[in-house]
């Protein structure tokens, strides 16, 4: 409301430079002495941290009910339902993870025996956004955990009920000389703590403050993960089930008022189907919100009145087909869909990031990845088809983080596969074993018997090239 922006200098403490050296030095000491390293107590933290979730669960629900209007159902299945299978997972797996990985070795080094390790990184960062303010911050940090480091946690200033919560939950669970958290403005706390050497910082949000990010990793050449965002195709072609490409995209585009890193951008359908794909579009939010979408439970809101300006805007680069009502008292932006958009216009050129939905027609399938590629590659890309041929034409000549064939968003439920962006969308990527991974490093140690000693290898060489 009106006294967010007093609020949150009020009430979020600001950590000191002398505070933020100690957590680091105190970080420091709790790496060094090992206690991160054995596998009981990374399976004991991962344990004692999914029992501090479930117990703050209906707290965490409300606070997402505050921040953004989440409906608990959809608060619980993508911040905290999320985060209890992504944990189920990694204790299942962790033990075989952290086995060293046994490779042949080349004959020339015989008798050796080679070992890939897995080494914890030491003390890592992790940044979060206010769009899913819960579950991108602590689902970064159950990688952290499971690769056997320390970390501070940096929540979003902009989710500030989510922020209190998770720094209760935090400090209530985790030693912070092992775990801690920092609230306040990103700009100022993030500097402060980044001035010290992190062996690792995993950053989710914005491509500007992900390039200062790596900007202020660069003196200590610290590795980063930006997980970035971007503008998302999704491509409806004309042999397609039309109502069920509608509403996947209707939900997959509303859920959480289009405020997913992966939202589906804009849609490029094609021309044929245009029409009957628009109706069915129309048809499934009349479904899922009512006639009225404010009067729906089910229906978010913007984060603040920064982002309703913004994305407000956009309804005026277009013809509005549907929706287009909004509040900016409640920060509420109808579910709209905007047709004849001009590609230089500004709605096309960033991404939206809120409820308002660009379709494009297209002609030929060459046109449309000819329009897609003129973008930066996207984080995620959808396709809507029957046609093996258009799915793997988008496959092979698309570059993008990651996406779905006949669906949307759910890609990244999935612990088996990585989650990233490339290029502009991002660097790095996460969950299930890539989690681990990205927070450990593979130490490769060779080892060689002494019972035997080619001799090959030493001077003097004289003939012995021949030999090789
Ligand atoms: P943001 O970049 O403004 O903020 C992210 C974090 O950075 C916050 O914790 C903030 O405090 C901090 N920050 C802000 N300014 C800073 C500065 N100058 N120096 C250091 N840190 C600073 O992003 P946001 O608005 O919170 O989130 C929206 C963006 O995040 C969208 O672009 C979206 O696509 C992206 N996103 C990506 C993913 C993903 O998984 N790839 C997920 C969610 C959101």
């Amino acid at each position: 409301g009106k006294f967010g922006y007093i609020k949150k200098f009020k009430f979020i403490p600001m950590i000191s430079n002398t505070q933020a050296g100690e957590l680091y030095e105190a970080q420091k000491a709790y790496f060094d002495s090992g206690a991160t390293l054995p596998y009981n107590f990374r399976k004991a933290q991962l344990k004692r941290l999914k029992k501090a979730i479930e117990q703050y669960e209906t707290r965490i629900l409300d606070a997402l009910h505050q921040d953004l209007h989440k409906h608990p159902m959809e608060a619980y299945s993508s911040e905290v339902g999320f985060l209890y299978e992504e944990i189920s997972f990694i204790l299942e797996h962790l033990k075989e993870w952290m086995q060293p990985e046994v490779v042949t070795s080349p004959l020339v080094t015989y008798p050796s025996s080679s070992r890939v390790y897995r080494e914890p990184l030491g003390l890592t960062l992790i940044i979060a956004p206010w769009n899913y303010p819960f579950m991108l911050l602590i689902s970064p940090l159950l990688g952290a955990i499971a690769g056997g480091n320390c970390a501070i946690l940096k929540p979003s200033e902009l989710a500030p009920a989510t922020s209190a919560l998770l720094t209760a939950l935090i400090k209530e669970t985790f030693d912070p000389a092992y775990i801690a958290i920092v609230e306040g403005d990103g700009g100022v706390v993030i500097p402060m703590l980044m001035s010290y050497r992190f062996d690792h910082v995993f950053f989710t949000g914005s491509i500007p403050v992900g390039k200062k990010i790596m900007e202020m990793a660069v003196p200590h050449l610290t590795p980063v993960t930006l997980e970035l965002g971007g503008k998302s195709p999704c491509v409806v072609d004309e042999k397609v089930n039309v109502t069920v490409a509608a509403k996947r995209i209707a939900w997959g585009k509303f859920w959480n008022a289009g405020q997913t890193c992966v939202a589906p951008d804009y849609i490029l359908v094609h021309e044929n189907v245009q029409a009957a794909f628009t109706d069915a579009l129309k048809q499934a939010i009349r479904e899922f919100f009512g006639d009225d979408p404010a009067a729906s439970a089910d229906y978010a809101r913007m984060i603040n009145e920064k982002r309703f300006d913004v994305v407000a805007k956009y309804l005026e680069q277009g013809h509005i087909a549907h929706g287009g009502q909004t509040d900016r008292n409640s920060k509420y932006i109808a579910p709209t869909l905007l047709t004849d958009v001009e590609w230089d216009a500004p709605v096309m050129q960033e991404e939206i990031f809120g409820p308002v939905l660009p379709i494009l027609p297209y002609k030929t399938l060459d046109q449309a990845i000819a329009a897609i590629r003129k973008l930066p590659y996207p984080l995620a890309l959808y396709v809507f088809t029957k046609s093996k041929k258009t799915e793997r034409a988008l496959i092979e000549q698309v570059r993008f983080g990651g996406g779905c064939i006949n669906n949307a968003l759910v890609h990244l439920t999935n612990p088996e596969m990585p989650f990233g962006g490339t290029g502009y969308s991002g660097m790095g990527q996460y969950h299930g074993r890539y989690s681990f991974e990205t927070f450990t490093h593979p130490k490769s140690v060779l080892k060689t018997g002494t019972w035997l000693d080619v001799p090959t290898k030493y001077p003097p060489f004289k003939n012995k090239l021949k030999l090789l």
